[in-house]
């Protein structure tokens, strides 16, 4: 089938499997050309590994150090007509790849909220691994289904005030106004179920009552607090609350990890294109400012550079952690420079359709957008037909 990008509203519809399989390739390419990690993980439990910072973490980890790992992802195989997730593509493609380097690599496809899906993943490790000496928690989902059946679903919210701001529209690059209303305290609380840090303890303490995490063990969950001028949106809206509980939840997690001389940390990572992030409003134009600026500085990161700099120069490096007055590891350093951020206070509301492309790179982001789906990569030919149908192994 000859595969196009389908795109509607933040949503691209379609993924194109070569494509995928590149964006893999490039980013082991990437762990490699950096040399292997000294002291890096060896047996690595990656929750949400098939996109963005995830996918990244497993990368860093396999190639990087050459890790066994398990993925856990909820993605979707091509049916008829409609092609698989990315996600299923490059969770697939990096599976060859690990395989071709002798790398042990399984996945687990389903709801990782579920308590079967948490007892099938340690039935996993217990038979193939023994213990695990990282556990990376990645998951961004727009909801999440509870234990007593009722489903929580995640908001992009505003609290106490209305947000009024700008998005651009990655169809015809127009820019929109958007405003949004403030949420409710249920909309609130159900965000922070999703996106908070309860579900990152009841694995870590699932894990540990099975005996599954060695002596040592560290696990991470990535946060974000960006910008002043995204914090109406994000860092004091719904998604910025949720956040904030994940280090309630590395608090709570410091003394059964102590168990094991193990640590939980929160990473704040740099704000990227990725699924989830595509769905934020007020963020287009925030990291198309962040991408041109720090484009010309030359010290612009992707998901892959983010976490083999965190592993290499914090998590697994003989110095000591950089750490905040909260305990977390900031990778968001270079993303706060004062003259990146100056740049973006002074440009934030100068922002035209006729400026656009001048003062911002939004054709370097809706670029990162396509090639999440695997399209607008040099040297593929989109109008070849591929086979849309791409197997995988899955642990059930
Ligand atoms: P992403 O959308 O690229 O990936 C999300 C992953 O979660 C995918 O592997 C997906 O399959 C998986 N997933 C979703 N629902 C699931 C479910 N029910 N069961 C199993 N797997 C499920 O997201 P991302 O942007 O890489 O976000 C990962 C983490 O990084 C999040 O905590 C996010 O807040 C954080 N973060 C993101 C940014 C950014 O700019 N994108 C910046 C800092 C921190």
């Amino acid at each position: 089938m000859i595969i196009h990008p389908k795109v509607r509203g933040f949503l691209c519809t379609a993924a194109h499997p070569a494509g995928c399989e590149k964006d893999v390739e490039q980013q082991v390419e990437y762990v490699k050309s950096q040399g292997q990690v000294k002291c890096g993980p060896k047996k690595v439990l990656i929750i949400g590994a098939s996109g963005g910072y995830g996918l990244a973490s497993r990368i860093s980890a396999a190639f990087g150090s050459g890790a066994a790992t398990i993925g856990v992802f909820f993605e979707k195989p091509a049916a008829g007509k409609r092609t698989a997730s990315a996600g299923w593509y490059k969770s697939a493609a990096f599976t060859r790849l690990a395989d071709e380097a002798g790398l042990y690599a399984k996945n687990i496809n389903g709801d990782a909220f579920s308590a079967e899906l948490k007892r099938s993943t340690i039935d996993l490790i217990k038979k193939d691994l023994g213990q695990l000496d990282m556990v990376v928690y990645s998951l961004a989902a727009p909801g999440r289904q509870l234990a007593d059946g009722t489903v929580a679903r995640s908001t992009i919210k505003p609290i106490g005030e209305p947000f009024e701001g700008a998005t651009i529209d990655f169809n015809s690059g127009e820019i929109r106004p958007i405003s949004l209303a403030p949420a409710s305290d249920e909309e609130i609380a159900d965000t922070t179920k999703v996106m908070g840090g309860e579900d990152w303890e009841l694995w870590i303490n699932a894990l540990l009552k099975a005996g599954v995490l060695a002596d040592g063990c560290i696990t991470t969950n990535y946060t974000y607090l960006g910008s002043e001028v995204t914090w109406p949106i994000y860092y004091n809206g719904t998604i910025g609350r949720a956040k904030e509980d994940l280090d309630r939840a590395a608090s709570a997690l410091s003394g059964p990890m102590a168990t094991v001389n193990g640590k939980a940390y929160v990473a704040v990572m740099k704000g990227l294109m990725t699924q989830a992030a595509s769905a934020i409003p007020g963020m287009a134009v925030y990291l198309s400012l962040l991408f041109k600026v720090m484009k010309e500085k030359g010290n612009h990161e992707g998901c892959i550079e983010q976490t083999t700099r965190l592993f290499d120069s914090q998590l697994f490096s003989e110095g000591e952690l950089r750490l905040d007055d909260q305990g977390r590891i900031r990778m968001d350093d270079w993303e706060l420079e004062d003259d990146i951020q100056d740049y973006i206070r002074a440009q934030w509301s100068e922002v035209t359709n006729e400026n656009l492309d001048e003062i911002t790179d939004f054709a370097g982001y809706r670029e990162a957008f396509l090639q999440m789906h695997g399209f607008a990569f040099d040297g593929i030919d989109y109008d070849t037909d591929v086979d849309q149908n791409v197997s995988m192994d899955l642990v059930s």
